[in-house]
């Protein structure tokens, strides 16, 4: 798989090296060269999830990795189940959160840690991440006992949820967390800090697992094929999927789904209120806002470093702009479509239930709507029992480390500190 940087044409690189590197000079995002067809589509929809998902990934990386290799790291990630839910005769739940933290980022997070086990055999290496929540949580899961590798997750302290910090904080071993006296910010000030730091790069071989990573978007096409799948096959032929976005790595992959031969009438981008992308989408202009705080927290960005991939999949592929439109989802429209999802007896969470609002403001008769649930309603606890007055029960990997103990060291936000902290490790 060969694949070229948006900000400089000429620098292309292998898949191997874009997983490595994350992000290529200039910053620029990697994309690839060339988008493989998928030729028989219908009878890979008959495939259970794990077979069809090693077809899938095999046609962008067999080449490169070795389809044995492709088979072993697909069902080593994938080793949880997904679901599809009807919630009416017209709507569909397509449910990324029976992985091991709760939340879709678990797809991208484990078959990008398998890829790192790969490539780097033998050698050492060490990511380092900031989170807020899920993708902290999503990567620590991932990593967690391959050899080799140890992570150090960066957090601030105090504000996120304990049972949050108890996911991906009780683990040991390969895992190293640390409480920031700071905001998420600064965690993030740190890690960058930390890359700029060239010497310290190289004596930890340090890797960034974010978002922008091209290994977890191929992941989740993976589940866009198992939604379709899902769907009985008199109800396929103007199929249309909502999305929650935030860093729009998600939609990214669903549009890549596309390209490779899912047959996907158009999809939803659908944004709480930091809605630079259906602005964009209806004026023509790029124009961040400050960030707003919504209680859909994961998708609280105002500038969504992976638009550039789907311009350029516009570009490459010749679509036609109505494949996407863009619907912004308040908080008050939001908490109106989780409740008019509970009365429908589908109990979901902030980020699903924008996902299903955007989706019934677009709908059509003639149309099959599928709307992606991204995290457990039991993340978002206390947002879900406030709106719809119910008591929630904790799913078991929450009651597993309810009564355990968090091993985090606390720390200044302060880099020299973590420097040696890193150093030590
Ligand atoms: C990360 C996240 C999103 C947004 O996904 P993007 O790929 O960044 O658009 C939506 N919902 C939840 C629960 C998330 O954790």
């Amino acid at each position: 798989m060969e694949l070229y940087n948006l900000k400089k044409n000429q620098q292309r690189v292998s898949f191997s090296q874009a997983v490595k590197l994350g992000l290529g000079d200039n910053q620029g995002l990697f994309f690839p060269t060339e988008v493989p067809k998928l030729n028989d589509v219908n009878s890979l929809l008959e495939q259970d999830f794990v077979s069809r998902s090693v077809s899938i990934l095999d046609a962008w990386l067999g080449d490169e990795l070795g389809s044995d290799n492709v088979e072993t790291m697909v069902r080593n990630a994938f080793n949880f189940p997904l679901a599809v839910t009807a919630v009416n005769a017209q709507t569909y739940a397509l449910e990324l959160t029976h992985g091991p933290t709760l939340a879709f980022k678990d797809f991208g997070a484990r078959f990008m840690a398998q890829c790192l086990n790969l490539l780097c055999k033998g050698e050492k290496a060490t990511i380092l991440t900031a989170t807020s929540g899920d993708t902290g949580a999503a990567v620590a899961h991932a990593f967690y006992g391959l050899d080799n590798i140890e992570v150090a997750v960066l957090y601030p302290k105090g504000k996120i949820s304990v049972l949050q910090e108890k996911l991906f904080c009780t683990l040991g071993g390969n895992i190293h967390t640390y409480a920031v006296s700071g905001s998420f910010d600064d965690c993030q000030q740190l890690v960058k800090d930390s890359f700029d730091d060239l010497e310290l790069k190289q004596a930890i071989s340090l890797n960034s697992a974010n978002s922008i990573n091209i290994s977890r978007l191929l992941a989740q096409i993976c589940y866009y094929f198992e939604a379709v799948a899902q769907i009985p096959s008199d109800q396929r032929d103007n199929i249309v999927i909502s999305v929650p976005s935030g860093n729009f790595g998600d939609l990214t992959a669903g549009l890549f789904a596309k390209a490779m031969g899912l047959p996907v009438k158009r999809f939803v981008a659908a944004t709480n209120e930091n809605d630079t992308v259906p602005r964009y989408l209806t004026t023509g202009q790029w124009q961040p806002q400050p960030t707003i705080a919504t209680r859909a927290n994961a998708m609280d960005v105002s500038a969504p470093n992976n638009w550039p991939r789907i311009e350029e999949l516009f570009k490459t592929q010749g679509w036609d702009k109505a494949l996407v439109s863009g619907v912004k989802v308040t908080e008050t429209e939001m908490v109106k479509g989780l409740k008019d999802l509970y009365s429908q007896d589908y109990l979901c969470e902030p980020h699903g239930a924008i996902a299903a609002y955007a989706l019934n403001e677009t709908l059509t008769n003639d149309e099959t709507g599928i709307f992606l649930c991204t995290a457990h309603p039991a993340k978002f606890q206390d947002s879900v029992e406030d709106i719809l007055a119910i008591k929630l029960t904790l799913p078991q990997p929450l009651a597993d480390v309810a009564d355990k103990e968090i091993l985090s060291e606390d720390i200044a936000a302060d880099f020299s500190q973590l420097r040696q902290k890193l150093m030590a490790i």
